[in-house]
């Protein structure tokens, strides 16, 4: 068996999605997801230039081998657009194992955990009543776990992934008029002395039962994020997201030193090497690692295979860029892997996404039930894809008040 042709397409409703078509010469084809938020150029190039010309020819079984080469033949190793790469080449290998065996990828990782997964929805507010509107309504859709971001009183403008104005929808994060950043503006002050109190109203508002997740996306320093975990203790979230930024793996010995807060990290990583220490010391929670952008299923799968040995439960990336291709690898790990924990989860549901990603994985009551269907179960129109293009996007880059940069 040999692969014959590759093909890369950019675009899709509302995102830039990066999908590669691996072709065989049996008939038989692998689609694979590479995309990069706001760098989705990058992959492709890469994918295009480098790597489907090494491609032609191999074996598309031999996934293993394919993998190694890429990696390890590469002198300059890792990185999220090299990553993201290999990821959709991997993924879209995997799709082919599958569809060869009549097989969903679930069952060629060694069959179902679970009958479902359990999935997070974002709810967000410019301020807190309109936060707890937006909890409310996921909770009414039957979601049992949600992540809540909420406007700070006397930030001087919207914090990461809260809209200006109350009852506002949509994607607050990544902004479609062009490649130069807007400014969010930071104060670590304010966010200290209002969220914790947020956070504990939002848990007598709805009670033990619904799990309560909020991202501090890196904003904090590690001191004030130690601080911050041990003053929600008594909220009992379900996890604290990314403290600190993840550069700094320190760091989360001094938050675990101070804090019983569960902790999840990982969604910025690249490969098992940035996040080896910080599983076996068990200073993490969670893992956070993607499909897309950790180097495909095979990669993933070490990760979740080294979390488990250390109590380390998964909670994969599942920002609104993840296609539906790479969300569906993640629904097969996720009914497979012992160590499951939580699935991020954006309605990607739209008719226009549907027509482009064809599939039947199901997504109910807030739970993920993953397709039977062979491969990993995700399909592309060639023909819907003709209707999109690349936009070019950015996401906001945030200053303090006297203007020093601060992190994203
Ligand atoms: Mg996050």
């Amino acid at each position: 068996m040999k692969i014959t042709d590759a093909k890369v397409f950019v675009g899709g409703p509302g995102k830039n999605y990066v999908t590669l078509k691996i072709m065989t010469d049996q008939g038989i084809y692998g689609l694979g997801d590479a995309t990069l938020n706001n760098r989705e150029t990058l992959p492709a190039a890469y994918l295009q230039d480098y790597l489907i010309p090494n491609l032609i020819g191999m074996d598309p079984r031999n996934s293993e081998d394919i993998w190694q080469f890429f990696y390890r033949g590469a002198y300059f190793r890792k990185g999220p657009i090299a990553m993201a790469a290999f990821g959709a080449i991997d993924t879209a290998l995997w799709d082919i194992k599958g569809k060869l065996a009549n097989m969903p990828l679930y069952q060629l990782f060694g069959g179902k955990s679970r009958d479902g997964a359990i999935v997070y929805a974002h709810a967000t507010g410019a301020d807190l009543p309109d936060l707890m509107e937006s909890i409310a309504s996921y909770v009414a859709q039957g979601y049992k776990a949600v992540r809540v971001q909420c406007g700070i009183p006397g930030m001087p403008t919207a914090s990461y992934a809260v809209p200006d104005k109350k009852g506002t929808e949509g994607d607050f994060i990544t902004d479609f008029s062009g490649i130069i950043p807007k400014t969010e503006i930071w104060d670590t002050d304010r966010y200290m002395r209002f969220m914790p109190g947020a956070l504990a109203d939002i848990r007598d508002r709805f009670g033990p039962d619904l799990k309560v997740l909020h991202d501090v996306h890196h904003r904090l320093l590690p001191r004030e994020a130690a601080a911050f975990a041990k003053a929600v203790e008594p909220i009992g979230l379900y996890w604290l997201e990314d403290p600190t930024p993840a550069e700094d793996q320190a760091a989360l010995r001094l938050i675990r030193q101070h804090s019983t807060t569960p902790i999840a990290i990982g969604e910025v990583f690249n490969s098992i090497w940035e996040c080896n220490k910080l599983i076996q010391e068990e200073l993490i929670d969670f893992i956070r690692v993607a499909v897309t952008y950790a180097g495909g299923i095979t990669h993933v799968k070490r990760i979740i295979d080294l979390a488990g040995m250390h109590n380390v439960r998964t909670g994969f990336h599942g920002a609104p860029s993840h296609s539906p291709i790479s969300m569906a690898a993640q629904h097969h790990l996720n009914a497979w892997a012992p160590n499951f924990g939580i699935q991020e989860y954006l309605v990607l549901g739209t008719p226009a996404c549907d027509a482009l990603f064809p599939s039947d994985h199901v997504m109910r009551d807030g739970m993920v039930y993953v397709s039977d269907a062979p491969g990993h179960g995700v399909d592309f129109d060639e023909r819907e894809a003709a209707r999109y293009e690349y936009k070019p996007g950015s996401h906001p880059v945030v200053r303090l008040e006297d203007g020093t940069l601060w992190n994203y």
